[in-house]
C-alpha cells in the first residue's frame, strides 16, 4: 500500500468514499456491508493504512484489497509553527499534466478548550475577492474528496505524533483555500466522513462550511446536510459587496439572505448563521455601515464574526484600527447582535484568514489573473458554468 497520492496508479483509492459508497463497494465485491465500518475505523480512527495490519479482516480479503485498492493520503511538503501555537501544513496534492506541482494549505488553530482545523476545498479560488490572498493565486482545480478528508487525516496523525498520541481536533472549518460550495460533490462525502461515527464522529455544530454565497448551493446543502453555515458577507450593501466579493453581482445580498432564511427554516434549525465581516479601514467599518448591517440582518438569526483584515503583499487594504473595530462591534451589540471579534492567529507564518496562498500551478491561474485585470464579467460567466 502506498502512503502518498500517486496520480498514475490505476488502483481505486478507498479514502474519501463515504460510508454508503464504501458499503456499495464491498457488496459489489461479494463482501458484507459492515466491512465498510471496519475499514473506516482502521483508517480514520486508528490511522492504519496498511491492510495487512487490519487484523479483523480475513487473510483472503486483505489479499484482495491489497491487489485492488489503495489507501493513500496527501503528503506533507512543509510544516510551519507559529509562536501562538498555530500550525500550518503545505500539503502536496500531486503534479498536473505539465509536471508542475500543486500544494494546498491546512491550518491547525489550538484554543483553550478546542482545536480547530481550517481546511481547503480547492487549489486556489476562482472567486476573486479583492482582499484575499488565495484569489491572487487564481484557480487551478477542485480538490478530490480524498484530498479534502486527507487534510484532516494528515493533521490528526501529525498532531498525535507531536502531542503524545492525543487527538486534538474537535472542530473543522472550510475556511482555507477555495469555495467549498463550488466543489459540492467532493465536499459532501468529506463532510459525511467528518460526521460519521465510524470515521471522525464530529457533532454537526463542530463542522462549519463557509461560503461567499453561492445561493443555489446553499439550498442544496440545506437539503442534504445539517452543519453550521458561515457566510462571508463583508459589506452592508450591494455597492460595497460587489466590489469586495464579486460573486455578489450574480447573487446579490437580498437573494443571499433569502437563502439563509430558507436554510434556517429547513429542518427547523435552531442555531444561527455566522456572518463573517472582514474589517477594512475606511471601506466597510464606519458606525453608519454598522447600523446598515443591523438593518440588513434584523429578521435573521445571525451572529457576526468580525475579522480584522490580515494583510498580504500589495493587498491595497489596511486593517481597521482597534478603536474602529470596537465602535463597530458596539453598534451591533447594542442592537442585540452576538458579535465575536476573531483574534488573528498564525500571522507570523502567513496562516491567518485570507493569507493562504499554497502553490497553484498551471495556466488557469494566469488566465484568471488576466480576467481579473481586464474583464471581470468573464469570471462571472465562468462561475456560472462551474456551479450550476
Ligand atoms: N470561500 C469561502 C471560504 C474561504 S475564506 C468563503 O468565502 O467563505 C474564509 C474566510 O476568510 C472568509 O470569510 C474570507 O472572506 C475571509 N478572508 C479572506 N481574506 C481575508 C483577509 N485577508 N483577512 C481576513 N479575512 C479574510
Amino acid at each position: 500500500m502506498s502512503s502518498s497520492v500517486d496520480t498514475n496508479t490505476e488502483l481505486a483509492n478507498l479514502v474519501g468514499l463515504d460510508r454508503a459508497s464504501l458499503e456499495q463497494y464491498f457488496v459489489e465485491h461479494g463482501e458484507k456491508k459492515f466491512r465498510a465500518q471496519q475499514i473506516m475505523q482502521w483508517v480514520y480512527q486508528r490511522g492504519v493504512t496498511d491492510v495487512w495490519n487490519m487484523t479483523d479482516l480475513s487473510k483472503s480479503l486483505r489479499e484482495s484489497l491489497q491487489n485492488h485498492v489503495r489507501i493513500a493520503f496527501p503528503t506533507i511538503e512543509s510544516e510551519h509553527f507559529s509562536a501562538d501555537g498555530t500550525i500550518k501544513w503545505l500539503l502536496n496534492v500531486g503534479k498536473d499534466r505539465d509536471g508542475k506541482s500543486n500544494a494546498i494549505e491546512t491550518v491547525y488553530i489550538p484554543e483553550t478548550n478546542r482545536g480547530t482545523l481550517c481546511i481547503s476545498s480547492q487549489v486556489g479560488c476562482a472567486l476573486d475577492c479583492t482582499f484575499c490572498a488565495t484569489a491572487r493565486q487564481g484557480f487551478n482545480r477542485n480538490l478530490t474528496a480524498e484530498e479534502i478528508i486527507g487534510q484532516v487525516w494528515v493533521a490528526d496523525q501529525r498532531l498525535r505524533d507531536l502531542y503524545e498520541g492525543k487527538s486534538l481536533l474537535t472542530n473543522v472549518v472550510f475556511m482555507g483555500m477555495g469555495e467549498p460550495l463550488l466543489n459540492f460533490s467532493n465536499v459532501l462525502p468529506a463532510v459525511k466522513l467528518l460526521l460519521d461515527d465510524y470515521a471522525y464522529g464530529m457533532g454537526k455544530r463542530k463542522v462549519t462550511v463557509s461560503t461567499s454565497g453561492i445561493v443555489p448551493k446553499i439550498d442544496e446543502l440545506s437539503k442534504v446536510l445539517d452543519v453550521s453555515l458561515a457566510i462571508s458577507l463583508h459589506a452592508p450593501n450591494d455597492e460595497i459587496r460587489n466590489e469586495l466579493v464579486p460573486i455578489n453581482r450574480k447573487y446579490p445580498i437580498k437573494e443571499l439572505l433569502a437563502a439563509c432564511k430558507r436554510y434556517l427554516s429547513n429542518k427547523n434549525r435552531k442555531e444561527s448563521i455566522t456572518f463573517e465581516y472582514v474589517m477594512l479601514q475606511g471601506v466597510n467599518d464606519s458606525e453608519q455601515q454598522a447600523r446598515q448591517l443591523v438593518q440588513l440582518l434584523k429578521d435573521i438569526r445571525a451572529k457576526i464574526n468580525l475579522i480584522p483584515f490580515n494583510s498580504f503583499e500589495q493587498s491595497g487594504y489596511k486593517r481597521s484600527s482597534q478603536e474602529r473595530i470596537d465602535r463597530f462591534a458596539q453598534v451591533l451589540m447594542s442592537n442585540d447582535i452576538v458579535v465575536i471579534t476573531r483574534r488573528p492567529r498564525g500571522e507570523d507564518i502567513a496562516a491567518a484568514c485570507g493569507q493562504l496562498a499554497g502553490q497553484v500551478a498551471d495556466r488557469a491561474s494566469r488566465a484568471n489573473h488576466y480576467i481579473r485585470m481586464y474583464e471581470r464579467s468573464l469570471l462571472n460567466r465562468r462561475i456560472e458554468t462551474e456551479c450550476v
